[in-house]
């Protein structure tokens, strides 16, 4: 695409471990000759250079990293237009995941056809399956998509304890949590979730129990989509924090039961009117968590506060 420079975006918490090892990589790179000046006596000039941002989630978003990138405040941009025809300064841009482009090497070296078929149709290659929550082996695993739930759930050791598992949310805290016996039956690609009503997304994968509440688990959701909101759209600036005040006063014990469906109602304000997709990503948790979780809600407005989990263990 004849660019000459390229700018490999870490967040600002990386500076531990992953910024030094990408320096390091660098460092080899040019001293082997394969970047800088003339590569290899192509022709071909590229740089590449390590930009550490100062940490916030939404510089995920293409066009906010680009903000970021050229030394403002990460806001999303309105689009069109698209990074491809303005993007880095003005200039035609491609801006991808450093995982999308560290399978580039892989797929370069053994073929695209190889790569493709390590997944289901419509879901080729590898995914680096994050996995966190009520597992005992949490970690980052890389894995052929389509991988059933169950065996990745016993790459991880299983649920935590023994315990029985509850929900997992598949893709990441923005798509929709997958109840136990559906999410059991799944397997880990685009088709096989869709179908269970949620997505891979990040295929970074939360694992619940049995002893998890539902309640205060999208309260912390929530209040984590309140404070990353960049606050440009009134309804993911405003309705995050609707959100999350809602949820803490049901919380608190002064929930009623007609905030449940105020929590659905300024969720679908929210979703699709915002100019990136943090306010869809903060309206999916409550839309899902109250579709099959909402008799935990109801619990806790109807008993100032408690929770159906901890009812259920004191009984047992
Ligand atoms: S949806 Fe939220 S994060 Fe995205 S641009 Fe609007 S206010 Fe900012």
């Amino acid at each position: 695409m004849n660019a000459t420079v390229g700018y490999n975006y870490i967040r600002g918490e990386f500076l531990a471990e992953p910024v030094p090892r990408f320096e390091a990589a660098l460092k080899e790179a040019y001293e082997a000759g394969l970047l800088g000046k003339n590569i290899q006596g192509s022709g071909i000039d590229f740089d590449l250079h390590t930009y550490v941002g100062a940490g916030a989630y939404i510089c995920g978003e293409e066009t906010a990293l680009l903000d970021s990138l050229e030394g403002k405040t990460g806001k999303p941009r309105f689009k069109p237009p698209f990074p491809a025809a303005f993007g880095l300064y003005g200039m035609p841009t491609t801006i991808n995941n450093t995982q999308s482009y560290a399978s580039v090497p892989t797929i370069l070296r053994r073929g695209a056809q190889w790569f493709a078929e390590l997944g289901p149709k419509n879901s080729g290659g590898t995914a680096i399956f994050s996995v966190s929550g009520h597992v005992e082996k949490p970690g980052n695993f890389e894995l052929p998509l389509g991988i059933p739930f169950v065996d990745l759930l016993e790459l991880c050791g299983g649920v935590l304890g023994g315990r029985q598992l509850k929900a997992v949310i598949p893709g990441g805290s923005s798509v929709p949590v997958v109840p136990a016996a559906t999410m059991l039956k799944l397997n880990m690609d685009y088709d096989s979730l869709r179908a269970g009503g949620s997505s891979i997304g990040s295929a970074a994968v939360i694992v619940m129990d049995e002893t998890t509440c539902m309640v205060r688990v999208l309260e912390r959701l929530s209040r984590f989509y309140m404070s990353e909101s960049c606050g440009q759209c009134t309804p993911c600036r405003e309705g995050t924090g609707w959100l999350n005040r809602t949820l803490k006063r049901i919380l608190a014990g002064q929930g009623r039961q007609e905030d449940l469906n105020l929590l659905l109602d300024v969720a679908n304000r929210i979703e699709g009117h915002t100019i990136c997709g943090l306010g869809d990503a903060a309206a999916w948790p409550v839309q899902s968590f109250l579709k099959h979780f909402r008799h935990e809600f109801e619990y806790m407005v109807e008993h100032g506060g408690s929770s159906i989990v901890l009812a259920a263990r004191v009984a047992a």
